[in-house]
């Protein structure tokens, strides 16, 4: 009869893990689980596991994606563990990715770094509990960030009033009362008769809700919807197109740089009767239409 393992043989070599963990240094200990490791390409953003970060570049030193290291790795054993990977984060456009639990370890040459956003996406690695550290290997220094870090967007600013945009939202088909008033935050470089110059009334702002949105967002699966559209001073001369966007799920601001036609857009996406009534140039009201 095979020997099963009983509770006290359990009991024994728990305490004895847990003696040597006390004698022998952390990293001699396998993690469980294991990390494990993927390179991505600065360029490309393409990303592929790897078993192992010393052995792949020794096994693979002559594949085109390593080509400008492996002259390098010729001279390397599986001993120069740190000296490979350095050379390869520096030479060949690439970063190597290491995944923890709750940890993601970065090792990159000085800017040559990857925009992680995709990779995060795609391994949900972008939220708040997952640490991030990004090991420069060029000035060997670590900088300490949050999976959250790497949504798209830009977090939408603490004092913006989120929930009043999102009941607007949600009633973007009902007319209600305040429908004539500023919605706040907005600043379109237009006026529209009885509304304070360059604020954006939420009769417009449902109007444009209704007829467009602005995508899909890049984060979730949210409803991303406008917050401003417009044209915007920026500078003594000049004005440039303002579209913004929020996403209610992630909470996460986005610009939309694709509109040129500021014009054009409002008479396609607001209802004609909620267009504005002027532009704002040199700080007064000129009649628009
Ligand atoms: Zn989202």
């Amino acid at each position: 009869m095979s020997h099963h393992p009983s509770r006290r043989d359990f009991l024994q070599k728990t305490a004895a893990d847990r003696a040597a963990s006390l004698i022998l240094p952390r990293s001699l200990f396998a993690q469980t689980p294991a990390p494990t490791f993927h390179f991505i390409h600065i360029d490309t953003l393409t990303s592929w596991p790897i078993s192992d970060p010393v052995s792949w570049p020794l096994a693979n030193a002559h594949e085109p994606i390593l080509a400008r290291a492996a002259e390098g790795l010729a001279k390397l054993t599986p001993n120069d563990a740190d000296r490979i990977l350095r050379l390869v984060v520096r030479r060949c456009r690439l970063n190597l990715i290491e995944l923890h639990a709750d940890q993601v370890v970065i090792h990159h040459w000085g800017t040559k770094r990857a925009d992680l956003r995709p990779f995060f996406k795609v391994h949900r690695l972008a939220r708040k509990n997952i640490e991030v550290t990004l090991r420069d290997r060029k000035k060997e220094a670590v900088t300490i960030q949050h999976g959250d870090d790497f949504l798209f967007g830009v977090p939408i600013a603490s004092d913006f009033p989120l929930d009043l945009f999102r009941t607007k939202w949600a009633n973007r088909f009902q007319n209600e009362p305040d429908d004539l008033e500023a919605a706040p935050n907005t600043r379109s470089g237009f006026a529209w008769n009885g509304v304070e110059d360059d604020r954006i009334p939420w009769i417009a702002l449902k109007s444009a809700w209704r007829r467009s949105a602005p995508g899909v967002c890049l984060n979730c699966s949210g409803e991303p919807f406008w917050t401003n559209f417009g044209l915007r001073q920026t500078g003594m001369f000049n004005r440039s197109p303002c579209f913004e966007y929020i996403c209610g799920e992630c909470c996460r601001l986005f610009r939309d740089e694709s509109v040129k036609d500021v014009r054009g857009w409002i008479v396609e996406n607001l209802d004609e009767g909620v267009r504005p009534s002027d532009e704002i140039i040199w700080g007064r009201r000129v009649k628009w239409q």
